[in-house]
């Protein structure tokens, strides 16, 4: 009769050619714990009966190989967004520039003057890294960047106004995604919470009345992805401003997407910039890194340098600093911007700048290499927490499938997995969001899901 004392042990599958492969590939700790593992499932499954027969080696070691392909499947893997959501925030939002990823790579590889001063030979500070260059860019008196927008702003209002009151209007009491609500970080940074205003109205004279207690800031918020029309006021940032500095009060923005160009030049509605920000008067405006500028993750804080002083040495700035792959490559992009080549060299902006015309003569040329496929008119919005409901218009590449459930499942099973979209039983690829490397990768995964189907 079969007992448990027949499995093999090991010590004698580690004595196999197959074991000593995979301790080649897989190293040899991880190899000696996956079969650990392996026999201990085996162990269970024979003991409660649900296998009468013991694996002999060879199988033994193929569970192995499988159970260590699973430990080691990354989970982070690159994909292309065929979607026309050029901001994609689940799609990891801004593809980088060559020049950005070049410094980012450039800064890994090495050692770096990340905290050093090469003049004196001493300890420097990473807080200069691309102040400079945004100060030139948006003739802000002070910068300093932070691992992310959320956090610049949670670092800002922790600086300026722990314990003190800081007013908003409700209509800028908005969740932003990914459970980012604005009441709910105020309170975390300590602040005291003013509302004022109606979710559709706000006066001048409402802040008015807020001033009349003592208050350390106005904040106003960018709406992001959510829209407020018909019967709306707000008052302009600029007579915000001049109202708060009469009472000794600062004015923080939170600009979100942190436009440094104009997007009405897409023939997208205007997006507040960082530059009308600061000629309005605010004194402190936080934006994000990877979403309209285009560049990495990060939070960028411009602003008044007395202001700036103080939240370069909270406390928290040490918790949410960004590190040096950041700030190198926020200081490549923000360049394309100094230098004026921008819309050349900046993925994002390029996607944006692309003419309904270039992008139908891609999908001609993908239905002339697959045979099969029609164009389509459509849209490609922003996406990223940036103009609502703004769309440009685009050519689909549209096909017809049995169904279309499947055929995304399958789109996304390959290698790269494919991102598309589906309306009425057809699967729409929208070539704005394509990176141009990656059409050749894109034509392959879609005549593979045919074949397999
Ligand atoms: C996106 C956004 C944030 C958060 O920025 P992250 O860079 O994602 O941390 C904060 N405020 C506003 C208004 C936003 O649009």
């Amino acid at each position: 009769m079969t007992t448990l004392r027949d499995l093999p042990s090991v010590d004698e599958l580690l004595q196999t050619k197959t074991a000593a492969e995979l301790i080649a590939r897989f190293g040899r700790p991880l190899t000696l714990s996956a079969i650990r593992e392996t026999l201990d499932k085996i162990r269970v499954r024979f003991s409660s009966g649900s296998i009468t027969v013991l694996p002999l080696h060879d199988l033994v070691l193929a569970q192995t190989d499988v159970l260590l392909g699973e430990w080691i499947k990354p989970t982070l893997l690159p994909v292309i967004n065929a979607s026309g959501v050029i901001l994609h925030t689940n799609l990891g939002r801004a593809p980088l520039s060559d020049a950005t990823i070049r410094a980012m790579d450039m800064v890994s590889r090495g050692y770096s003057t990340l905290e050093y001063d090469l003049q004196k030979g001493v300890r420097g500070s990473r807080l200069i890294h691309a102040e400079q260059i945004l100060q030139k860019l948006t003739g802000a008196e002070s910068a300093v960047i932070v691992n992310n927008n959320a956090s610049a702003v949670l670092l800002v209002l922790s600086a300026l106004a722990n314990r003190k009151r800081v007013i908003i209007s409700r209509s800028q009491l908005v969740e932003i995604g990914g459970g980012f609500r604005i009441p709910d970080v105020m309170k975390q940074s300590g602040a005291k919470l003013v509302e004022i205003g109606t979710t559709n109205k706000v006066h001048l004279s409402d802040y008015e009345e807020a001033l009349q207690e003592q208050s350390a800031l106005i904040m106003r918020a960018h709406r992001s992805n959510f829209k407020i029309i018909g019967f709306t006021t707000e008052p302009e940032l600029r007579d915000i401003a001049d109202l708060a500095h009469r009472a000794g009060v600062f004015v923080m923005d939170d600009l979100g997407s942190g436009a440094l160009y104009d997007t009405a030049k897409y023939g997208l509605i205007h997006e507040p910039t960082v530059q009308e920000s600061l000629a309005a008067g605010v004194d402190v405006v936080c934006f994000s890194g990877d979403k309209l500028l285009g560049g990495p993750q990060a939070g960028i804080i411009i602003g008044r340098k007395d202001l700036l002083d103080k939240i370069k040495k909270h406390p928290l700035a040490r918790a949410v600093r960004a590190d040096k792959t950041c700030l190198a490559g926020v200081t490549a992009t923000l360049l394309h911007y100094l230098k004026d080549e921008a819309e050349r060299e900046i993925p994002i902006l390029k996607m944006m700048a692309l003419t309904p015309k270039q992008v139908k003569g891609r999908v001609e040329a993908w239905i002339r290499e697959l045979g099969r496929g029609e164009v389509v008119e459509g849209q490609s919005t922003v996406g990223g927490g940036s103009l609502p409901d703004e769309s440009f218009p685009t050519f689909l590449l549209s096909l017809g499938v049995e169904s279309s459930d499947k055929f995304l499942k399958r789109l996304r099973m390959q290698n790269p997995p494919i991102v598309a979209r589906t309306v009425n039983d057809k699967i729409l690829f929208d070539p704005r969001t394509v990176l141009p490397e990656q059409e050749g990768a894109l034509l392959v995964g879609i005549k593979n899901v045919f074949e397999e189907i």
